[in-house]
């Protein structure tokens, strides 16, 4: 098939998400057929290194053998199933396994298939536990500016990016945000740690007012993705379960992006050393291969809703909760986790990537460059209107998949990338930065 005329297909039939479909009238989609670690393949042939996994959601690189084989084992003896009153053996084991490598004792699994769904979720459950535990005033929830939790009204009344929230404020529930701990914030001459504490300060305010009437705080821990990665210091969440746990509010963490070492731990969390009381997870659970999302929780809010009476239950569904080919493939990616010692490996190539990108670092028109774990990002001074679109078409012409988020750029590799990869990418990132 013809790249360019299926790429006229998909823009009169598939409405694409986040895109204004009239862009694609001059830049018309990339028609990939095939992909391969960190490449996707064009119709043409070309290659593009995917710098960003893909929306955040790839651990292993495409076509991984290795996940690929358990997917199609799976295949073979059952696809899906419903998982009220059946259930089966990955589901069983990939909650056994979600629930011992978390932090602190969130043993209880509750499935849906995106990460909104298991925002939505957590939001609900946090509601509903004050709800039947003699707290019916606690109907408010907190989140952080810049937070992002997706885009079904219930996450998007949690979100405080401006671009995907503004036009659909009628429909929200009233919003809450308290100051960001993201150190570019910080003021002239004030320390990451020290504008975390500041954030944590502003939330302690906030809840003497309003603890009786707020059920929980919800934040993305230590890299606010689509606030174009902004990154802060750990003693924020410490300070901030501190805070929860004085004014009885549950702290939800949403490690929907920053989950299975992205972050350079297995989960953000661990950096803080804190357990939340409901813990999102999605994108890299599945490795990225198939929609996957699980809200974690502890016994305590579990045991709320376990009576005689069906109308104390969680009556919350998703047709596709706990599907069986994803929780094979989550299972598959957790085996890799595991059996590569792959924390350990990420924290070379960190390093690495941290050399490769020197020159990119200290470029006269780079600010804000920061680093976490498998992130990095950086702002750039640059006054074209267009930045954004023209970064992204002449990554494209250098086989990078990059997208910047306004003036962010931002890079968050599959694991696999080898050096020669990482060379390659962080050279292509440098000559951008000279010819833009
Ligand atoms: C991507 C993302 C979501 C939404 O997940 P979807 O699967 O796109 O619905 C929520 N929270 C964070 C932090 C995310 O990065």
């Amino acid at each position: 098939m013809n790249d360019k005329k299926s790429a006229m297909r998909s823009h009169r039939v598939v409405w694409h998400p986040c895109t204004q479909m009239k862009h694609h009238e001059e830049f018309p989609p990339v028609l990939i057929t095939r992909g391969e670690g960190v490449w996707l393949y064009d119709a043409d042939g070309q290659r593009y290194l995917d710098t960003i996994s893909s929306w955040w959601v790839n651990l292993f690189g495409h076509c991984n053998p290795r996940i690929n084989a358990a997917i199609i084992d799976q295949l073979g003896r059952l696809e899906h199933t419903m998982l009220a009153g059946l259930t089966h053996e990955p589901v069983v084991e990939l909650s056994e396994r979600l629930s011992t490598i978390t932090p602190g004792s969130l043993s209880h699994c509750f499935y849906a298939s995106d990460g909104a769904s298991a925002n939505e979720i957590a939001l609900k459950m946090s509601f509903h536990y004050w709800q039947q535990s003699g707290f019916p005033e606690k109907t408010q929830f907190i989140n952080l500016q810049n937070g992002y939790h997706g885009e079904t009204l219930g996450a998007l009344s949690v979100t405080d990016v401006p671009i995907f929230r503004q036009v659909y404020a009628p429909l929200l529930r009233p919003a809450h945000p308290v100051l960001t701990p993201d150190w570019r914030f910080a003021e002239a001459g004030e320390t990451p740690e020290a504008h975390a504490l500041k954030a944590a300060a502003a939330l302690e305010s906030y809840l003497t007012q309003h603890h009786a009437s707020t059920a929980a705080l919800i934040l993305e821990p230590l890299v606010q993705g689509a606030a174009g990665m902004g990154m802060y210091h750990p003693v924020y969440l410490q300070k901030a379960r501190e805070i929860c746990d004085t004014y009885r509010i549950h702290l939800i963490t949403d490690e929907i992006a920053v989950g299975f070492g992205r972050t350079g731990t297995l989960f953000a969390c661990e950096q803080a050393a804190i357990t939340p009381d409901i813990m999102c997870l999605a994108k890299g659970l599945s490795g990225g291969y198939l929609p996957l999302s699980v809200v974690l929780t502890n016994d305590t809010i579990y045991r709320a809703f376990y009576s005689d009476q069906t109308s104390q239950a969680f009556l919350h569904s998703h047709s596709h909760s706990g599907n069986a080919l994803a929780c094979r493939a989550a299972l598959a990616t957790l085996d890799i986790i595991e059996q590569d010692n792959v924390i350990e490996t990420n924290r070379h190539k960190t390093k690495f990537l941290n050399q490769c990108l020197q020159s990119v670092r200290t470029h006269p028109n780079v600010r804000h460059f920061r680093n976490c774990g498998m992130i990095w990002a950086f702002e750039v001074d640059n006054p074209r209107p267009d930045f954004t679109n023209r970064f992204a078409q002449m990554g494209l012409e250098r086989q990078l998949l990059i997208r910047p988020m306004g003036n962010s750029v931002y890079i968050m590799p599959p694991y696999i990338i080898n050096e020669e990869e990482m060379e390659f990418m962080a050279q292509a990132i440098l000559n951008i930065l000279n010819e833009i």
